[in-house]
């Protein structure tokens, strides 16, 4: 017989039918604290956990190695890790490394200086006020186009610079404190430390006020604005965008995108209006506050301490291994995730994946023809965009080349910027091609997967096709509440209220009739609604706008994955296991998966920038709309978990 369901993750003390989440989740939880250089620990944080020793099992092998041809893969991937681990060399350099930065700012004189200035941190990694990047056009899905984004906030969104609410506030008056703080271990006076605080406010407060909300962006119709040097330069005309272009050591395309105009306009107004030696105190802290945790241990701690502690509420730093690994991961991606698989891929694993994947596809097939709100002729492109939609599983077919990049195992901070140069300008040879069909948004280890609606493809990276997401030895119940609906979800992100924008080939155009679209909205609203009444802490809602892609995602890949899971079963003998049927440990498959605690701090702040509703929601709240579960547990009028059948959400 197949393993079962881990009944020690169950709270058999709880109500299933009131908190189902509680029920399936509640003894993992009691028994698995946050553990102190955390925020939020959860089965996904434990699969991360050990993803980590994973890399660094791969890594460690290559210090060992004295033969390694200076510039070959492995040299870098060591040489970046040793410069990383190199705590005592930080402390000796001191603020070395920072000098010639702030010296760039000290220099600036005119405007020009200003924005060559500006120009050149985002091709070296330094955000200033907007930012760009190269990826798929969103209305011709064959070509690569250049987007300028809003950008230039030190706090996590611009709702922490407008809000009254108690957190907000207390945020905003912590960061008044921490940029004198931080400006102090430089070596700043009092009085300029005070200076530059109340400064960096304004100016931000200024950017936050142009900046679009995050359920704004949400809508692509709207950030989809083209532009070309001759019309930016009517719409903001205080900044040279030729010069601009040209410091960043990138041609001009004919058009590109802007995604925010209202935000490029005002921040291009700002140049101006604000003084230059604000300008320059201003990018003197930015400056500061990016290369904190590049510096001594003095510097990184502080910083340490607004971000994660005061920000997310954890207590004490990773060790410096982790850091290290996620910093190699994030810079060498390709080659680590190369020697990673290797290692720990399972080939067989993979063959079982594209398996349920088919499954999968065939479930959503039958879903959609069945459904009875969508008109034949919107059902029609359905099917053609899910027939089109591709798959990665794993790993890239390609990897990328890091050739010609410098890796000096005694120069933490120069590999970091010239690594970051080399993405940009990787980047900006993109304008020129082809977007790649082989590149991928996550490295391998990464315990994740994503939908990607400008290439309608989604991606399952080797990472997560471990436990308690896929495990072989599990009974299907199991794996199809858990990789299943992970698989449902994605595929749903092509049809959530974003997604389902995009057409078969990946181009933002309507393909809906108008009545389906007025349907779909309605029922979606449905949803929204739902989440809209959730409080999740201290009288903190969720946001149902914001988050309605992803709970969309969570319903539907739910149901497709139950429905999928039906099929294969279709002949076998029903077993018992644990005293639990087939469905009831598809459901509890799923919970498991969004077991975990977090910090009230980080709570609060993924409820104004996570798309993700919190775990305990994300199994409660779809599951409430669900039938076939509560066929599964008896759920009745009178539970908490309970809706009239008339106020359900139905989508797909
Ligand atoms: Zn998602």
């Amino acid at each position: 017989m197949k393993k079962g369901i881990d009944t020690s993750y169950l709270d058999k003390k709880a109500r299933l039918q009131d908190d189902f989440w509680q029920y399936a989740t509640g003894g993992w939880n009691r028994r698995n604290p946050i553990p102190a250089d955390r925020s939020i620990w959860g089965t996904f944080y434990v699969l991360r956990e050990n993803s980590n020793i994973q890399m660094r099992d791969v890594i460690e092998p290559l210090l060992r190695n004295k033969k390694l041809k200076s510039g070959s893969d492995e040299q870098m991937v060591r040489d970046l890790w040793l410069s990383s681990m190199d705590e005592a060399r930080r402390e000796k350099l001191g603020l070395k490394p920072l000098k010639p930065l702030l010296e760039k700012v000290n220099a600036i004189k005119t405007k020009k200086d200003l924005e060559d200035f500006i120009a050149w941190g985002h091709r070296s990694g330094l955000g200033f006020l907007w930012g760009v990047h190269v990826g798929r056009d969103d209305k011709n899905s064959e070509k690569n186009a250049l987007f300028f984004h809003q950008d230039g906030l030190s706090l996590p969104d611009r709702d922490y610079y407008l809000n009254d609410d108690a957190e907000s506030k207390r945020v905003r008056e912590e960061f008044k404190k921490y940029i004198p703080r931080l400006l102090h271990l430089v070596g700043y006076e009092e009085d300029e430390a005070k200076r530059t605080a109340n400064v960096v406010m304004k100016v931000e407060t200024e950017l936050a006020k142009a900046s679009m909300t995050r359920v704004e962006r949400r809508d692509p119709h709207a950030q989809y604005n083209v532009r070309t040097l001759a019309s930016l330069a009517r719409e903001a005309p205080q900044v040279d965008w030729k010069a601009y272009f040209k410091t960043m050591k990138v041609e001009p395309p004919a058009k590109f995108i802007v995604s925010q105009p209202k935000f490029l306009k005002k921040a291009a107004e700002m140049i101006d209006s604000v003084s230059i030696e604000d300008w320059k105190t201003y990018l003197r802290f930015g400056v500061i506050d990016d290369m904190a945790p590049l510096l001594t241990k003095k510097l990184l701690m502080e910083n340490f301490r607004f971000y994660s502690t005061i920000l997310s509420g954890t207590k004490k730093m990773r060790p410096l291994w982790k850091r290290s690994v996620g910093v190699v991961d994030g810079t060498l991606g390709d080659i680590l995730g190369k020697l990673y698989v290797e290692k720990y891929f399972s080939a067989k694993a993979k063959r079982s994946i594209d398996a349920l994947v088919d499954n999968l596809f065939a479930a959503y097939k039958e879903r959609l023809a069945n459904l009875e709100w969508m008109g034949s002729a919107t059902k029609k492109k359905a099917f053609v965009k899910l027939k089109a939609m591709k798959r990665k599983l794993g790993y890239p077919s390609k990897w990328q080349s890091y050739r010609g990049l410098h890796i000096d195992k005694a120069d933490y901070v120069g590999n970091l910027f010239r690594a970051h140069e080399y993405e940009f300008d990787r980047m900006a040879k993109k304008l020129k091609k082809k977007p790649d069909p082989t590149e991928w948004y996550m490295t391998p280890p990464t315990v994740n997967a994503y939908f990607d609606p400008n290439a309608n493809e989604i991606a399952f990276p080797a990472g997560i096709m471990q436990p308690p997401f896929f495990d072989e030895t599990a009974d299907d119940a199991i794996n199809y509440g858990a990789i299943g609906t992970v698989i449902g979800h994605e595929i749903t992100h092509g049809f959530d209220d974003e997604g389902r924008k995009f057409d078969h080939r990946g181009n933002l155009k309507d393909w809906w009739t108008k009545e389906d679209r007025k349907r779909f909205e309605k029922r979606a609203k449905v949803l929204s609604d739902q989440f809209d009444s959730f409080e999740a802490i201290d009288g903190m809602h969720i946001n149902g706008k914001l988050t309605l892609g992803e709970n969309i995602a969570d319903l539907g890949g739910i149901i497709i994955a139950f429905e999928a899971f039906k099929k294969s079963q279709k002949g076998k003998k029903r077993e018992i296991i644990n005293g639990f049927t087939p469905e009831q440990r598809f459901f509890l498959g799923y919970a498991v998966t969004e077991a975990g605690n977090i910090r009230p701090e980080l709570l609060k702040k993924v409820l104004v920038i996570d798309p993700h509703s919190p775990s305990k929601f994300r199994v409660n709240g779809p599951l409430s709309n669900i039938p076939a579960f509560y066929e599964a547990f008896g759920i009745k009028k009178g539970d908490k978990l309970w809706r009239s059948e008339k106020s359900r959400a139905q989508i797909w």
